[in-house]
């Protein structure tokens, strides 16, 4: 396999230098920014051209009903977390979950992480509460509330780069090992099952798949397949320049090797802006994120943009309406690009649409209300026939009190205990596995 074909071969692949690109950095030294992109240009990239063509043929199931996609993960992934106990917790709630699911599906689930290279974040205000340029993300500037620390630093993407290289080399271990198996990862949901509070209404479907793992044992069923699974990763593809680096040619091709799948997010999708033109030319499967505000004919719009070749489950529309809008306004959207032609993957985002400020001052959301989009989302799908194809959520495998409610009770008094997230809350290890047996009850119908 070659990767160091020059990507000027392809015509029109930096188009999205000319247009208008939000959400970047002001980079205060060029020629520093210049000399760290030419070191990226040439690392060995996260992750292989071979892996990312595994991921979107198997999207390709999931847009045409044969598959469920599970993603989640860190709002903000950040260099101080990115260590061995926090990457095993959130792939083991990831494996935990995909379980559940896949039981609850009858069809194999997708994992996708939100890990090795969620670094950028895009805002809403150049400034924060503080009165400080707002942090954007560890591969830009730092959490800290620091005047001189919050200034964009180019020597951060080759970190970011390092990060995900190093979180990618773990993730792909734990592939193959002792968190994979899936006897042990059953176990694991045995404990949530018995010391949750809600456990009993998760009982049923526990007890079901134990029994068809005992069924399985006794027939002698010992596959590899029982002991080890894949896992992709992905991010938003936010900070151009650094993609744009990642990205190396194979077989004439634009790979975008900073991970499997990515994604352009609710800020940056605008039709003439540089995010969508740079996706629209990668042969990775990618992602758009869709807003309460996106019409139908936008939705058709960014669909013929971002798979101009037709190929099922090259594009995975997010949904992140809010569960007060999910209802009125996914339907049109769905109809009229299921009668574009074009097979995508429909994903539900229950999170980002339903964020608000509690009154003690933390951003949060209420499982309730993530649940019930959810709800909304396999509704619009069984209403018209299409296959709700999986879900994209922010969570981490730690004990944090970020959103509200679910069997805990989180309640507002309690979110100062442990919350500790970068940018948005995330689903605790609790609430995620709730939302997987909740999930599970949907997909049987
Ligand atoms: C995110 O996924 O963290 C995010 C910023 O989402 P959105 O673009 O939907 O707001
Ligand atoms: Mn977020």
């Amino acid at each position: 396999m070659s990767l160091t074909e020059p990507a000027e071969l392809v015509p029109g692949l930096d188009r999205w230098r000319d247009l208008p690109a939000a959400q970047q950095p002001e980079w205060p030294d060029r020629a520093a920014l210049d000399a760290v992109l030419a070191t990226l240009s040439t690392v060995p990239p996260i992750v292989a051209p071979s892996e990312v063509d595994a991921l979107r043929a198997q999207l390709a199931d999931v847009a045409q009903g044969k598959a469920f996609l599970l993603q989640g993960g860190d709002c903000a992934e950040t260099f101080d977390l990115n260590t061995e106990p926090h990457l095993q917790a959130t792939t083991r709630t990831l494996l935990q979950m995909a379980v559940v699911l896949t039981y609850g599906a009858s069809v194999p689930v997708v994992k996708v992480g939100r890990v090795a290279g969620q670094y950028a974040k895009p805002r809403s205000s150049n400034i924060d509460a503080l009165g400080l340029p707002s942090y954007r993300g560890d591969m830009v500037n730092s959490f800290d509330p620091d005047p001189v620390q919050r200034i964009p630093d180019p020597n951060r993407l080759v970190r970011a780069y390092a990060n995900s290289a190093a979180a990618m080399n773990m993730i792909r271990a734990y592939a193959r090992g002792g968190l994979a198996d899936l006897h042990a990862v059953h176990h694991w949901n045995q404990d949530f099952v018995a010391s949750s509070p809600a456990g009993v209404r998760y009982e049923v479907i526990a007890q079901e798949i134990d029994r068809a793992l005992g069924f399985m044992r006794a027939c002698g069923v010992d596959d590899s397949a029982l002991r080890s699974v894949e896992l992709f990763n992905s991010h938003e593809a936010l900070i151009l320049d650094y993609e744009r680096a990642l990205m190396r040619m194979h077989e004439g091709r634009p790979y975008a090797l900073s991970a499997h799948f990515v994604w352009v997010g609710e800020r940056t999708r605008q039709m003439d802006g540089a995010h969508i033109e740079f996706a629209a030319n990668l042969a990775n499967p990618v992602g758009v994120k869709i807003g309460p505000t996106t019409t139908p004919e936008q939705a058709v719009e960014l669909v013929e943009r971002l798979d101009p070749d037709g190929l099922p489950g090259k594009l995975t529309l997010i949904s992140r309406m809010g569960n007060g809008k999910i209802r009125d306004v996914l339907p049109g959207i769905v109809e009229k690009v299921t009668a574009s032609g074009h097979q995508v993957v429909w994903q539900c985002d229950p999170m980002h649409g339903n964020t608000h400020e509690s009154p003690s001052g933390y951003k949060t959301r209420h499982f309730d209300r993530v649940v019930d989009e959810v709800l909304g989302f396999f509704d619009v799908h069984r209403s018209l026939g299409t296959w709700p194809g999986g879900i994209h959520v922010e969570l981490t495998g730690e004990d944090v009190t970020e959103c509200l409610g679910g069997a805990m009770e989180i309640s507002d008094e309690d979110l100062s205990s442990r919350y500790e997230t970068a940018c948005d809350p995330r689903l605790n290890t609790g609430q995620s596995l709730e939302l997987a047996f909740l999930v599970a009850e949907m997909l049987r119908g």
